[in-house]
């Protein structure tokens, strides 16, 4: 089956000056990411904030370009940015973000901006495009009356219907959402998250998920990257990564999570200063903060290797159980 989306070993790096008369340091944002999605599938992203899971999600749609690695969707290479044919793919490929107000026009009725990705790939007749909006609208539980209001005149989730709405209007094969709910209300951030599961439930739809909500990530994905200063350290199944993460990292994002039943002082608890991606540490980057951390952890970066069916994670010292590697 060809994945909807096929993106290797993707490489962005920042110039960012760490102070007004700094010398500017490169920031590798994303540092050799490699991914799939395979239709109707939904990959979550999870890491820390500064992880770089914002700069892939824009890179797989084009909008930050790669400086190394490729993009592939359904088998197709991404065409340059800004190109026509970018512009044709960019129909198939569509983002949410992570603030609705933002990413609404507010001078204009809402009906006209789920309408404008129509008018702009030229989709249908100006009939069957108000019939489309009206459709959407009704998948996303807008009511018709709801119309010709403005973005100001909805609720913060609404807001976030309409941008859905707008997203699916083309009938993309993926969607990528970066922190779609976080943004919301907790009481209305479930009716989104509701909604995004409909959809997938719907049929064909592929998501990528980025979320620092690993109990929403948990139910809403089959599979799971997780990312720490710009690489993936781990990847599985969803339902076995929280079961069982492999990665030391991962184990404490994971934990970190409350669930009943578990003993507060099994809790693996994070160790020293967020990292600082203009200082990448040697070998592992995650090696100042592990508790399992040796010479080889410290001289040598670990590649992603298979530690279960479909499970791969990238520590010198995951071979065994998780818990006979504190040993
Ligand atoms: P968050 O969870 O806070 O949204 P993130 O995982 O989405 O974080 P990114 O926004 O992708 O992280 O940022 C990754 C790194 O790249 C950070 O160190 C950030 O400061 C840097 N970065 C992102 N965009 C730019 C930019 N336009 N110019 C310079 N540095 C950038
Ligand atoms: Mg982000």
């Amino acid at each position: 089956m060809t994945a909807v989306l096929d993106a290797r070993d993707l490489v962005r790096i920042y110039e960012s000056r760490q102070g007004l008369l700094a010398r500017p340091v490169p920031i590798r944002a994303v540092d050799g990411v490699s991914l799939k999605v395979h239709p109707g599938e939904t990959l979550g992203i999870v890491g820390e904030s500064g992880s770089g899971k914002s700069t892939l999600g824009r890179m797989l749609l084009g909008v930050d370009p790669a400086q190394g690695g490729e993009v592939r969707l359904a088998g197709t290479p991404m065409p340059p940015r800004g190109t026509a044919d970018w512009r044709a793919l960019r129909a198939r490929i569509q983002m949410v973000y992570q603030d609705p107000l933002s990413a609404l026009d507010r001078r204009l009725p809402i009906s006209v901006q789920i309408r404008e990705p129509l008018d702009i790939h030229a989709i249908g007749t100006p009939a069957s495009r108000a019939a489309r909006v009206e459709e959407l609208m009704q998948a996303v539980g807008l009511r018709p009356d709801q119309a010709g209001r403005y973005p100001h005149e909805l609720s913060g989730g609404q807001r976030q219907r309409v941008v859905i709405a707008r997203a699916l209007a083309t009938g993309p094969d993926l969607l990528v959402c970066d922190e779609p709910v976080s943004a919301l209300d907790v009481s209305i951030q479930a009716q989104v998250v509701n909604l995004l599961r409909d959809l997938q439930q719907g049929g064909q739809l592929s998501m990528v998920f980025i979320s620092h909500d690993l109990k929403v990530v948990r139910n809403l994905c089959d599979r799971v990257a997780v990312m720490y200063l710009g690489r993936i350290v781990e990847e599985g199944p969803a339902e076995e990564l929280f079961a069982h993460p492999r990665h030391p990292y991962t184990q404490a994002l994971v934990s970190s999570v409350p669930e009943p039943g578990r003993a507060l002082d099994s809790r693996v608890i994070l160790q020293g200063e967020p990292p600082n991606p203009g200082k990448r540490p040697s070998g592992c980057a995650f090696h100042p903060r592990c508790a399992f951390a040796t010479g080889i952890c410290r001289a040598e970066l670990p590649q992603l290797q298979t530690v279960a069916p479909r499970q791969t994670a990238a520590c010198h010292h995951v071979t065994g159980a998780p818990a006979s590697r504190a040993a």
